[in-house]
């Protein structure tokens, strides 16, 4: 069994969403956990999105992802990284496929609703940004 960190964006909330997407990660049989409803400041999310700093895109996203509050969670099942992966789709929600959470919820590829960990290293980097406590 595997865990990743999963972030429920601020378009998420907004949108009403939450229980909707977590559902998803439910329905499939994922394990909570952890998750919390947290609003990060720009010191957070840049910690979070360290790879990507400097990209051009990044001032619009750490606006975004500050822009509000965010669920954030823990999930564990078997294979749960590319699980999750699999079920929040391609980055842009407007040509993410039918069926994922982007394709279905999303028609932006900012404001795409979700988050999940890309690889083992990363997950638990995450892990340890978000949530310290957990064992
Ligand atoms: P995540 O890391 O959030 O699961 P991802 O791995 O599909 O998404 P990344 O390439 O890691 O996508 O980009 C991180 C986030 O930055 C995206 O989820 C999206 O919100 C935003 N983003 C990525 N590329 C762009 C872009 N070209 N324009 C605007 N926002 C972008």
């Amino acid at each position: 069994s595997q865990r990743t960190l999963v972030l429920l964006k601020p378009d998420t909330v907004r949108r009403g969403l939450v229980g909707e997407i977590l559902g998803r990660f439910e329905a499939k049989g994922l394990s909570i956990v952890a998750m919390e409803l947290r609003t990060i400041d720009g010191e957070t999310a840049d910690q979070h999105y360290a790879e990507h700093v400097e990209r051009d895109f990044y001032p619009p996203l750490r606006a975004f992802v500050t822009s509000g509050p965010l669920v954030a969670l823990v999930l564990e099942g078997d294979e749960a990284i590319e699980v999750v992966r699999a079920l929040n789709g391609a980055t842009d929600g407007r040509k993410a496929a039918p069926g994922t959470i982007r394709g279905d919820l999303s028609l932006s590829n900012r404001e795409n609703l979700v988050h999940g960990s890309d690889s083992a290293e990363s997950a638990a980097r995450e892990i340890k940004l978000w949530f310290p406590d957990v064992p």
